[in-house]
């Protein structure tokens, strides 16, 4: 069985895959639904970032299972744009480090937080140690798009990512999900980058991600990348 979505397995499934040590690795997505733009779909970092978490499970199978996660995020820099969905930072680490609470007790010890939201990342590095301590396992964040060098983004004639919601993540949609993309609203509004975005581009820089956090991750699984759990005070 190679079911990559832990949600998609009964318990004895689960149970079994685990026991026999066959999986090494969870990944939990976390990311947000806001405002993207008069064109995107407010779904988009939700969706993207499971694109990339399913691509790496299924490249790295059997090894690796998606534990969904969260699907709202630190947004409150967009909630002028109503329709977005935020939630508090205390929310938001209450419920990752319960989610991660969950797999660690699953019996994982290597889990992958990735992540698809800007605005999630400053807190998540601001408890990060907080969670190492807690839970000493080699528990490691990681914003998909760093992944991406400079090189890569000069692919794009914005030469931006991630941006929100211009060349790099309208590219995305266009690969993955074009009818998230409302054609006829991309030029119109002042934002000029949504309009350079090409599904060519989307999708080389989609298999190049998915690539390298798949690499990643078997470093984690290999024991060649793992993170330093800070010590506690004597
Ligand atoms: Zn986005």
């Amino acid at each position: 069985m190679s079911e990559i979505l832990v949600h998609k397995h009964t318990r004895r499934e689960f149970r079994n895959r685990m026991q026999s040590g066959e999986l090494k690795a969870c990944i939990i997505p976390v990311a947000a639904i806001e405002q993207h733009l008069e064109h995107m779909a407010m779904e988009h970092d939700w969706r993207s970032v499971n694109v990339i978490a399913e691509g790496v499970a299924s490249r790295l199978a059997p090894q690796v299972v998606v534990a969904q996660g969260l699907m709202a995020g630190i947004s409150e820099h967009h909630m002028k744009h109503i329709g977005t969905l935020s939630l508090t930072p205390a929310t938001f680490m209450a419920v990752l480090g319960d989610l991660i609470d969950s797999m660690a007790r699953a019996g994982f010890t290597n889990i992958l937080v990735l992540n698809g939201h800007g605005g999630n990342i400053a807190p998540c590095n601001g408890v990060w140690d907080q969670f190492l301590r807690r839970f000493q396992i080699n528990l490691q964040f990681l914003p998909y798009w760093d992944v991406l060098t400079v090189e890569d983004a000069e692919l794009l004639q914005s030469r931006s990512i991630p941006g929100h919601a211009q060349e790099f993540e309208t590219a995305f949609a266009l690969a993955e999900f074009p009818e998230n993309v409302r054609t006829a609203d991309v030029s119109d509004q002042p934002d000029p980058e949504p309009a350079m975005a090409t599904e060519e581009n989307g999708r080389v820089l989609i298999d190049r991600t998915i690539e390298r956090v798949a690499d990643f991750l078997q470093g984690m699984i290999d024991g060649s990348n793992v993170i330093e759990i800070p010590a506690f005070f004597e």
